[in-house]
């Protein structure tokens, strides 16, 4: 009687512990008291991560009601496993200033855990690989996120090259009814800006990256190649039906996650723009004016990958659309949009003045 009695707490407790590491998830509430199921994923500094429906958003910690900031500090104290977040005891292993259990600290490729001293290559999501193994890994062509080729599904080696995470995958563009809300979305934001709908139509197609680069190449255009915008334009002098018209076809890559299709949308939007109005600048300042719109949209999204994006655009060491970004932006940050989207507007060259 008395051993079977002494065992339920155990039991109980087991039961407990597992509901526990199941369900990590809690519910979350803002300041303004709205409510989202996520799990805490990190703490940077005045930075929340969570992880809400298998997507990492980051937060800052303003944001949470009183009982979750205190949450969020208790959370803090504990030191915690740099893959799984779980907290560590005294069996843990440090890299750099993170530490693990040490069985989490292992190669996503040959899943031994590292030794002391090897060569270790990790991606911004915790994932790590032996260096002499990383060549049996993938890394995600959109978020970077490191995974073992072997292990890979099939579907994430798509047919021209690219591969992608699971995550990515997961909300992946692949119609072109998912391609209309996206592209809805991002019109909506470059109408708060004063950026008005294309007046020609506007087809959108969705590629491979063969047929996109061929694409580059026969209009000896050159790119970050995930989009291309044609415009085509027809002026008739005379008549009732003086004027010029547009047709715009835009070539979106397949297969990238919203998050980066809205980007590169953004961007190829912004070329539209840009042709509509005979605006004539030089590559960078036409290319960095594009990418302030990818920003744009960007910053609307707290999504980890959205901020990934947002630091390869504003980092990016190529000579136009980097450069062209940084010197576009300052010129945003000395006259606002408006007064930006004016300026340019006073570049307009006439078709009669065009080189082509
Ligand atoms: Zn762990
Ligand atoms: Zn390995
Ligand atoms: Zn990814
Ligand atoms: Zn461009």
């Amino acid at each position: 009687m008395k051993i079977s009695d002494s065992r339920i707490p155990g039991v109980f407790f087991l039961g407990l512990f597992f509901l526990s590491s199941l369900f990590a998830e809690r519910t979350w509430t803002t300041t303004e008291g709205g409510r989202t199921v996520g799990e805490l994923i990190s703490i940077d500094g005045e930075q929340v991560t969570l992880l809400i429906e298998g997507r990492e958003y980051i937060f800052p910690v303003s944001r949470f009601s009183a009982p979750d900031r205190a949450y969020l500090q208790n959370w803090q104290k504990e030191e915690r496993c740099g893959v799984c977040r779980k907290k560590v005891g005294v069996e843990k292993m440090q890299a750099g200033e993170r530490v693990f259990h040490s069985k989490c600290f292992s190669c996503l490729v040959c899943e031994r855990p590292f030794l002391d001293r090897q060569p270790i290559r990790r991606d911004e999501w915790g994932g790590m690989v032996h260096s002499e193994h990383f060549r049996h890994a993938h890394s995600c062509g959109s978020c970077g996120r490191l995974f073992s080729a072997k292990r890979a599904k099939l579907e994430q080696i798509y047919a021209d090259g690219r591969v992608s995470c699971l995550v990515c995958l997961r909300e992946s563009v692949n119609d072109v009814a998912t391609l209309d809300a996206v592209a809805k979305r991002v019109r909506g934001g470059m109408a708060e800006l004063g950026l008005p709908t294309p007046v020609g139509p506007l087809t959108m197609r969705l590629v491979d990256q063969k047929t996109l680069n061929q694409e580059v190449e026969r209009v000896h255009g050159r790119g970050s190649l995930r989009g291309l915008t044609l415009t085509t334009f027809r002026t008739v002098t005379g008549g009732p039906k003086a004027g010029t018209s547009f047709t715009h076809q835009v070539w979106v890559l397949a297969g990238l996650p919203v998050v980066e299709c809205v980007s590169v949308l953004a961007h190829e939007f912004g070329h539209v723009w840009l042709n509509e109005n005979f605006i004539d600048m030089s590559p960078p300042s036409v290319e960095g004016f594009c990418n302030l719109l990818s920003m744009h949209a960007l910053n609307k999204d707290t999504s980890k990958l959205a901020d990934i994006l947002r630091k390869n655009l504003a980092m990016s060491e190529d000579r136009v659309y980097g450069r062209g970004f940084r010197e576009m932006d300052k010129k945003l940050q000395k006259l606002g949009w408006p007064g930006l989207i004016r300026d340019l507007s006073t570049r307009r060259v006439p078709l009669s003045k065009r080189a082509r």
